[in-house]
C-alpha cells in the first residue's frame, strides 16, 4: 500500500512537468513568437542600472554599455546608487573621466537603501525613454542584444521582453553546471510561454518596458521588479516575452551556500509572482492561459512540497525494509554518471531553494533588500 503511495508520489513529480515541458517544446517547434519585428524602429531609451556595492563591477559595466549598438542621440544611462560604502560611485566618476562616454548618463544617489525596486522607481522619474530598461552591475549585454530587443517594441501589442542568460562561468563546478541545466530547461518553458501569449517570468538583468504600459516598479515587500511588474503589465492585456536572441553575460554561484542563497531570493521572488498571477487569474484579470498559469504554480509551488515528502516517505521505506541495499547501491552508481549527478543536484537545490522562498511567504517575513552573493563578483570574469 506505501509502496503504491510512493509511485504515485514520484509519478506526480515527474508526469505533469514533462507534460508542460513536451507541450512547450511541440509549441516552440511549430512556430515562431508572432510579432511584427522592425530593425527600424528605434525609439529612446534608458536604461537604468540600479547599484549597491557593485565598485569590483560598476566600470566593467560602464564599458559594456558604451560599446552598445545603438544610436547614441536614443539612449539615456541612469545609475541609481543606494548609498554604497564600497566607492562604487568614485568607481563610476572615474571611468567617466577617463572614457568617452558615448551616452547621455545621470548619476543618481539615493541616502538609504529601501531595495532595487525602490531605486528603479527614483530613477523613473528622471526618465525620457518610451522604452525603459533594467540591468544589473554584474551582468554584460551582448552589442546587438539592445537593438534586438527594442525591434519588438514595433508592435504594439508587445509590453515588455526580456533576454538569455549564458554563463561566463558554466564549467566552474557541478554547481554552475547545474545553473546551466536548470536555464536549459528554464529557457524552453519561457519560450513556449512566449509564443503562446507571454511569460511571467523575467529577467531584470536584460529587461526592457514600454513606459506606457506600467506606472511604477512593484515594490511590494516579497515581489520583484522584473516579475512583480511584468505581471502588471500582462493583466493591462500587454504580451510580455522572452527573446532568445538578445544575449547577456552573468555569472552563477559556484558555492553550495552562494547558490541556496542566490536561489531562495529569487525563489521567493517567483512564488511571490506566480501566487499573485493565479489570483488574477481567478478574477479573470490575466489574459494567459489557466493551463500555464496552473502548470508553473505546480512546478514551483507544488513540486516542491511533494519531493520534500516523497524524499522523506522513501527514506522512511528505506529504513524500514533495510534488506534493499541493492536500492542504495543502485543510486550511487547512478551518481557516478557527472550528467545525472548535475541533473540530480539542479532538481534538488532547485526545489530546496522553492521551498526556501516559501517560507517568507508563510511566515510574512518579506524584505526588499538583500545580501549580494560576492562570489558572483569576480574580477578576473572575463566575458
Ligand atoms: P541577483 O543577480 O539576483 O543576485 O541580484 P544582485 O544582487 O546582482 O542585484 C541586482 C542588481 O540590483 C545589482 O546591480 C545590485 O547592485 C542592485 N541592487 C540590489 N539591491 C539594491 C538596492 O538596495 N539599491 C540599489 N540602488 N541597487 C540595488
Ligand atoms: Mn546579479
Amino acid at each position: 500500500m506505501f509502496v503504491v503511495f510512493l509511485l504515485l508520489l514520484w509519478g506526480s513529480l515527474l508526469f505533469p512537468p514533462a507534460a508542460y515541458y513536451v507541450w512547450m517544446l511541440m509549441r516552440i517547434r511549430r512556430r515562431n513568437v508572432s510579432v511584427s519585428v522592425n530593425f527600424a524602429y528605434q525609439p529612446y531609451v534608458t536604461l537604468i542600472v540600479p547599484t549597491y556595492n557593485e565598485a569590483t563591477v560598476i566600470a566593467k559595466k560602464l564599458e559594456n554599455i558604451n560599446e552598445l549598438d545603438y544610436p547614441e542621440n536614443k539612449l539615456q544611462v541612469i545609475i541609481i546608487d543606494s548609498s554604497s560604502i564600497d566607492g562604487t560611485l568614485d568607481e563610476v566618476k572615474t571611468f567617466l573621466n577617463k572614457t568617452n562616454f558615448r551616452f547621455q548618463i545621470i548619476l543618481l544617489s539615493e541616502k538609504e537603501r529601501l531595495g532595487k525596486s525602490h531605486a528603479l522607481n527614483v530613477a523613473l522619474k528622471y526618465s525620457a525613454g518610451e522604452i525603459i530598461a533594467t540591468s544589473d552591475a554584474d551582468s554584460f549585454w551582448e552589442k546587438d542584444a539592445l537593438k534586438k530587443a527594442v525591434s519588438y517594441f514595433a508592435d504594439p501589442s508587445i509590453g515588455a521582453v526580456t533576454g538569455k542568460e549564458e554563463l561566463i562561468n558554466l564549467r566552474r563546478g557541478v554547481y554552475t553546471l547545474s545553473e546551466g541545466v536548470y536555464r536549459k530547461f528554464y529557457y524552453n518553458l519561457r519560450l513556449g510561454e512566449s509564443i503562446i501569449h507571454s511569460t511571467l517570468i523575467f529577467q531584470g538583468e536584460l529587461a526592457l518596458y514600454r513606459r506606457t504600459a506600467f506606472e511604477e516598479f512593484e515594490d511590494a515587500p516579497g515581489y520583484s521588479d522584473d516579475i512583480g511588474t511584468v505581471i502588471n503589465i500582462v493583466s493591462r492585456g500587454y504580451r510580455c516575452i522572452f527573446i532568445p536572441e538578445a544575449i547577456f553575460y552573468d555569472t552563477a554561484a559556484f558555492s553550495f551556500r552562494g547558490r541556496l542563497r542566490v536561489k531562495s531570493r529569487r525563489s521567493e521572488h517567483l512564488v511571490s509572482g506566480i501566487i499573485k498571477s493565479l489570483k488574477l487569474k481567478i478574477k479573470g484579470r490575466l489574459p494567459v492561459m489557466w493551463r500555464i498559469i496552473f502548470f508553473n504554480f505546480y512546478l514551483h509551488v507544488i513540486s516542491p512540497i511533494l519531493l520534500t515528502l516523497a524524499i522523506l516517505a522513501t527514506a522512511i521505506l528505506y529504513f524500514v525494509n533495510f534488506n534493499s541495499l541493492w536500492f542504495l547501491g543502485l543510486f550511487f552508481i547512478l551518481l557516478l554518471i557527472k550528467k545525472l549527478r548535475v541533473f540530480l543536484i539542479s532538481y534538488i537545490t532547485g526545489n530546496l531553494a522553492l521551498i526556501l522562498g516559501l517560507i517568507p511567504f508563510i511566515t510574512g517575513k518579506r524584505s526588499n533588500v538583500w545580501k549580494k552573493v560576492d562570489e558572483m563578483r569576480l574580477k578576473n570574469y572575463n566575458f
